[in-house]
């Protein structure tokens, strides 16, 4: 078998595929591929996989699957999966970083210090402690999310149309958690529901001042009505570590100019240890296909 391993995984991967057939790195090789592993920077269009005639299963490493042309993909008898349990534990400590280092002004305290600046009379934290969290987007991520916000003492409430019922949120409707919530934590997957779905009108729902964090996807918010809100001081501030693309347009990006965003590179999976459970699942979908005789 012919392995491709097109993005950045750990690397003991290739040696731990070995046992599978011959492992290469080089994407200028894709036309032999049968197996290609990717994460969020390939992106598998038709071209892509017309490129690839003998591909019989992309590996996804990660969650969304929407860098990848599942439906053509299908049409020729292309088998794609995924790792989603995977990067839970790390998008969630993701999350909880910006959660914690925003309200607690940590990135302006820090940046300040290295102008030479001590701001200690000017910067003004406020704490976790009894605020309300809303998680939007109660799966996997979400929910150990929020079990982290708990031991925070934070109260959660949640909005899933998938989850009616969580023992560590109270579900409530969008505009209740858009009304009550001190800090949101956006952990949607991209869908034709969630596409833009923090745009003006949501914003006009918000506790003025809210902090919202984006570990999901990046075009599951208007960036120019939340860039308007962030202006104004409707959402008090916004740390996301997702974007339109990837890289953001640095150009005409309207948060990279908004005021008290806070940005990380879309990292959210990218800890040492997630990509080790990448990898075990790689090997696990590769033992499992290869028994049941689909390679
Ligand atoms: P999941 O499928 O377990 O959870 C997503 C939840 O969102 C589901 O329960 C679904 O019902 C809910 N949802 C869908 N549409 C909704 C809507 N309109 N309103 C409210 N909820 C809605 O997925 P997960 O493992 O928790 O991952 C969530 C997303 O995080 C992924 O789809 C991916 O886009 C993103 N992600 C980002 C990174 C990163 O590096 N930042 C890494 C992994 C995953």
């Amino acid at each position: 078998m012919k392995i491709l391993i097109q993005d950045k995984f750990d690397k003991s991967l290739p040696g731990r595929l070995a046992r599978f057939g011959e492992v290469f790195e080089d994407p200028k090789r894709v036309a032999e591929a049968e197996v290609v592993l990717v994460r969020s920077a390939t992106k598998c269009t038709k071209e892509y996989i017309d490129g690839a005639p003998k591909l019989k299963l992309i590996i996804r490493g990660g969650v969304g699957i929407d860098n990848i042309d599942s439906a053509h993909a299908k049409s020729k008898g292309i088998l794609v999966m995924n790792t989603p349990e995977a990067s839970s534990v790390a998008v969630a400590e993701l999350a909880m970083a910006f959660l914690v280092a925003i309200p607690a002004k940590l990135i302006p305290g820090h940046v300040a210090m290295t102008q030479s600046k001590f701001l200690k009379k000017e910067l003004k934290r406020t704490e976790l402690f009894q605020k309300t969290l809303g998680v939007l987007g109660m799966g996997r991520i979400g929910t150990e999310i929020a079990k982290r916000a708990k031991a925070f003492g934070m109260e959660v409430i949640g909005c899933d149309p998938l989850v009616p019922k969580s023992e560590h949120a109270k579900m409530v409707s969008l505009d209740e958690l858009l009304a009550k919530s001190d800090l949101i934590s956006m952990n949607l997957p991209l869908n034709d529901s969630t596409r833009g779905m923090v745009n003006a009108a949501a914003l006009g729902k918000v506790k003025k001042g809210v902090i919202i964090v984006n570990t999901g996807r990046g075009k599951t918010v208007d960036e120019a009505a939340l860039a308007a809100a962030l202006a104004d001081g409707v959402v008090g501030a916004y740390g996301t570590d997702v974007w339109m693309s990837d890289p953001p347009d640095f150009e005409n990006c309207p948060l990279l100019k908004a005021p008290n965003v806070y940005m990380t590179p879309h990292i959210g999976a990218s800890s040492n240890e997630n990509l080790l459970r990448i990898g075990d699942c790689v090997v696990s979908i590769l033992d499992k296909l290869a028994k049941e005789g689909k390679l």
